[in-house]
């Protein structure tokens, strides 16, 4: 199989309508084909400058542009991770079998997990996102505060879900209230597909 040379904008799972009154239309649409397709495009850019500059030999500005494709790949993959664990209201079920088992021994319960979770999204400074990772050392599930979307973020790390706490995020929908939007995540986790990335990871 030919291996894709640049990243691409996901396609949704749901139709841009379908994840209201969570997310407005013009809240999803604008937040998917506008600032996440920015993200793809800047970091296929940068990936068209190194590619420029290591067939002339020239120079990079290492600094500027590394750190710039680690800010812009890292949003792809957080939005792609956040696309991929929603669902329209009521259809992403509960966490069951192994998620379900990690989530309570590590958390106590399903409520104390969300608890946790929801106090990271909301106490985000800036921007940035509450991030369920899987640590691969310990055997166990964390949870991260990820600032804008590469700082903090440790390798080794699998990403099991996340919520974006960008303003970009919620204010065309929920103005300067995030614990509204952050409540309202909780009907539309894909608890399915979370699992299944669980699943994949210990398998
Ligand atoms: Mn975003």
């Amino acid at each position: 199989m030919e291996q894709p040379k640049r990243y691409e904008l996901p396609k949704l799972a749901y139709g841009y309508k379908d994840l209201a009154p969570f997310l407005s239309e013009e809240q999803l649409t604008v937040h998917h084909t506008k600032h996440h397709a920015a993200y793809v495009n800047a970091a296929n850019a940068i990936l068209d400058k190194l590619d420029k500059a290591r067939a002339e030999g020239a120079d990079l500005d290492a600094k500027g542009m590394l750190k710039d494709l680690s800010f812009q790949v890292g949003g792809h993959y957080l939005h792609s991770v956040f696309w991929e664990t929603l669902c329209p209201a009521g259809k992403g079920g509960e966490p069951t079998g192994r998620l379900k088992e990690e989530l309570v021994k590590e958390f106590g319960s399903i409520d104390r997990f969300k608890k946790e979770f929801s106090a990271a999204a909301a106490s985000a400074e800036g921007s940035g996102w509450a991030v369920l990772v899987y640590c691969m050392a310990l055997h166990k599930p964390l949870i991260m505060q990820v600032e804008k979307h590469n700082v903090n973020v440790i390798p080794g790390f699998r990403v099991l879900m996340d919520l974006d706490v960008w303003e970009h995020a919620y204010y065309i929908d929920y103005k300067n209230l995030r614990p509204k939007y952050i409540e309202a995540f909780w009907n539309h986790v894909n608890w399915d597909a979370v699992g299944k990335k669980l699943d994949a990871i210990l398998k």
